[in-house]
């Protein structure tokens, strides 16, 4: 497989350390409040990934950190703690905040069909480790102790700078921006490895440390997650583009001067997904969630199809127009399935099923090219092949793509062949579905009413539009 590496800017074969292992990390979500589908989208590309390395015969072990301390509202060292900002929200205590919105996270994951990685560890059950590490790093001369905080001193370093996409002056303002000098810093672009004293006094999850009661810095976390369950060398590093910097330079930094040598060969990266007025935010406008989807009548899977309609290196527009469009194309998908579900009968072409199977690896091979994926699906649907090697394609393809596909088509082919509902009713249906579409929700829930006074009760499901007696 090739895929493109950040720290190159190079597509390049995939070659892990050892052979047939892959050890892979991943950022995982800042559990202060719901994850929206912009955080989602870089999970159910680095799921596909994952998904697509273990298709491939590698052995994959995957971890991931929950961040429940640490990160600061600015991705440098400022601000207050994103938990803290959370729990005075909802006048809860920290550890209340992170369970609930761990919880509320797997279960958008669920939905989504993202699996879980192998091993999750929240940041707060590792500050010994973080301890360690930090001390480790003062004795080798990469870290000081300024004003009560132990920073990393980057002017330590050959190069800091490792994802040199950016000019290194423009990374230096990025540093700065809206951001009072911390003048304890020796270099503008040191970081915090441990908080004692910050104006961040009120932090209320402290631990006993060398240098003072404290918490950690966000970025030491995932360093330290890492090599305590991946070792000294990893293979593989995902994340959100805006993970690059500082976070993952950062990481770099400390992992590579505590280790002494280089320490993760690929760094994957998923472009934002943006709305139409930008970045997407938790706090501005529409705050976009699996079950805000949900309520609209959207079926989470369709997110997922939409996501992998777009090649993860490309930034990603969400409107509900293109959600709609997504929507129409996989419900058109599915129909294309169910004809070949009620003949499954034949021997599986070998021949056939190799040619079309390697037009589906050859576009994953190629950086993850999901969209030629799904083309890959809609080929075998085309072909010649009959339906047993058709389906047995679908099948496997869907264990990296997690569509659903053969479930999704059985079940519609279940709903169109269920109950004998009178036709007023279906007509009504169908209305119903027109005006959702166009988002005339009060016009929605009115045709619902008179579907009701009909004796028939109307539900948007995972698989579709469910229509029963009551
Ligand atoms: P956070 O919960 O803020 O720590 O972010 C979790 C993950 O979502 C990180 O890998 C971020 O890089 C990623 N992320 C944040 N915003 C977006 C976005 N708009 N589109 C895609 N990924 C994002
Ligand atoms: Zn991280």
């Amino acid at each position: 497989m090739h895929l493109y590496n950040s720290l190159t800017r190079k597509k390049e074969e995939f070659i892990p350390r050892e052979a047939g292992k892959v050890s892979m990390y991943t950022c995982g979500p800042t559990v202060y409040h719901y994850a929206h589908i912009g955080n989602l989208r870089s999970y159910i590309m680095e799921d596909t990934l994952e998904k697509y390395l273990r298709f491939t015969g590698l052995d994959v072990k995957r971890v991931m950190n929950i961040t429940d301390v640490g990160h600061l509202t600015s991705d440098g060292d400022t601000g207050d703690d994103k938990m803290l900002k959370g729990a005075k929200r909802e006048k809860k205590t920290v550890m209340e905040i992170a369970k609930f919105y761990t919880d509320a996270f797997f279960e958008d994951c669920k939905k989504l069909n993202i699996k879980t990685p192998d091993v999750v560890e929240p940041a707060t059950s590792c500050i010994d480790e973080f301890i360690r590490v930090i001390e480790s790093l003062i004795e080798k001369g990469f870290a000081y102790e300024a004003g009560g905080n132990i920073y990393f001193d980057t002017s330590k370093l050959e190069k800091y700078y490792v994802f040199n996409d950016f000019k290194e002056e423009d990374l230096a303002v990025g540093v700065r921006e809206g951001v009072e000098e911390d003048g304890n810093k020796k270099n503008k672009a040191d970081f915090v490895l441990w908080f004692t004293k910050s104006k961040f006094d009120d932090q209320e999850l402290k631990w006993d440390s060398p240098w003072g009661i404290g918490y950690p810095g966000w970025h030491i976390e995932c360093s330290c997650i890492s090599m305590k369950h991946l070792g000294e060398y990893l293979d593989l590093h995902c994340g959100g583009i805006d993970n690059a910097f500082p976070h993952h330079t950062n990481e770099i930094a400390q992992s590579e001067a505590y280790l002494g040598h280089e320490w993760c060969n690929y760094w994957f990266h998923v472009l934002h997904l943006n709305t139409n007025s930008g970045k997407m935010s938790k706090s501005k406008g529409e705050f976009l969630t699996v079950s805000l989807l949900e309520e609209k009548g959207y079926n989470p899977l369709v997110y997922r199809y939409f996501c992998l309609l777009s090649h993860y290196r490309k930034s990603l527009v969400f409107t509900w127009e293109n959600l709609d469009n997504a929507v129409t194309t996989f419900n058109k998908l599915i129909a294309k399935i169910k004809p070949v579900l009620s003949d499954r009968s034949g021997e599986i072409d070998s021949a056939e099923y190799d040619r079309l199977m390697k037009s589906f690896t050859d576009a994953l091979d190629n950086d993850l090219n999901t969209s030629l994926a799904i083309t890959a699906v809609y080929d075998v649907l085309k072909s010649k092949a009959n339906s047993a090697t058709k389906l047995a394609l679908i099948e496997k393809f869907d264990e990296v793509l997690c569509l659903d596909l053969i479930k999704t088509a059985e079940n519609a082919e279940a709903e169109n062949t269920s109950a004998d509902i009178p036709n007023e009713v279906l007509e009504l249906v169908e209305q119903r579905k027109l005006a959702r579409k166009e988002k005339n929700f009060a016009l929605a829930d009115e045709i619902r009413d008179k579907i009701a006074a009909l004796g028939y009760e109307v539900k948007e499901t995972r698989q579709g539009t469910e229509i029963n007696k009551i």
